[in-house]
């Protein structure tokens, strides 16, 4: 049977992030893709240029209608907007708990634009990190998650992603992708134990939307039921290979997309 998968997030209208990247990513890994809206965004290649937030209670209402109607097999949630926001997701999943979520604090693009409000974040850690099967922030983000200084190596990464993982969310995957030096390891700290993911960087300057991308891989893969270390080799080898034929699109003049 098909799994149906929800992706809780903003739009891009360029295609490379937010739900248009969840929807792309959902098909390619073979499951049926929903998505309900925070925000619109206007942004292409080159940045972000206005964020439109939908009215929280708008947001549940969407996603009590497709609960309403649709089995959900598996939940993802990425930009968030603002903290009215959060708690709306908050409480339209709370009856959905035991179903795998995975949750990317989205908060800044590459360009350096805020897509989650400063007074969001405490918020989004005490409603949100609860519900998470799987927490995947980059560095950035799991240090602003804990008031702490970005990781600059893997004995903070490591113990970052332990902390996290106290916070609520039953796993945390940290990103590596903004060390410094050739390599770009992740760490997951699961119930399971620490398990880390070695990649080397594909020099491309299109990485737009890579994070959406793995959380919806990911979010679909656990809904065809991997473990959660499977789906993180499986989810990173698919990025890995978008992010390789990134170039073979022609999709605007700045920080493109992968590929699909
Ligand atoms: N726009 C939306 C709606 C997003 O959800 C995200 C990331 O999650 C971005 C933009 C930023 O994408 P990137 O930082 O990969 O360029």
């Amino acid at each position: 049977m098909i799994r149906n998968v929800l992706s809780i997030a903003g739009s891009d209208p360029s295609g490379g992030a937010g739900i248009q990247a969840d929807l792309k990513a959902f098909s390619a890994r073979g499951v049926y893709g929903m998505a309900a809206l925070t925000a619109l965004t206007a942004q292409n290649t080159q940045g972000v240029s206005g964020v439109h937030p939908v009215p929280p209670q708008f947001v549940a209402q969407q996603i009590k209608a497709i609960f309403a109607d649709v089995r959900v097999d598996a939940v993802k949630i990425g930009m968030i907007a603002n903290a009215a926001i959060a708690e709306a997701v908050a409480e339209a999943l709370t009856p959905h708990r035991d179903l795998p979520i995975v949750l990317d604090p989205v908060m800044i693009a590459k360009g350096g634009a805020a897509l989650l409000a400063a007074d969001a974040v405490d918020v989004l850690t005490s409603r949100l990190l609860p519900l998470a099967t799987l927490l995947t922030p980059n560095l950035p983000e799991a240090a602003a998650l804990l008031h702490e200084p970005v990781a600059e190596n893997r004995e903070t990464m490591t113990r970052q992603a332990e902390a996290l993982a106290r916070l609520g969310p039953l796993a945390v995957l940290v990103k590596g992708g903004h060390l410094a030096g050739d390599e770009s390891p992740d760490v997951l700290a699961s119930p399971e134990g620490l398990t880390w993911f070695e990649a080397g960087r594909v020099p491309t300057r299109n990485t737009h939307g890579t994070g959406c991308t793995l959380s919806s891989a990911l979010a679909a893969e656990i809904a065809k039921g991997s473990s959660l270390t499977d789906a993180v080799t499986t989810a990173k080898q698919y990025l890995a290979g978008a992010v390789a034929a990134a170039d073979t699109l022609s999709v605007g003049t700045g920080h493109g997309p992968v590929q699909h």
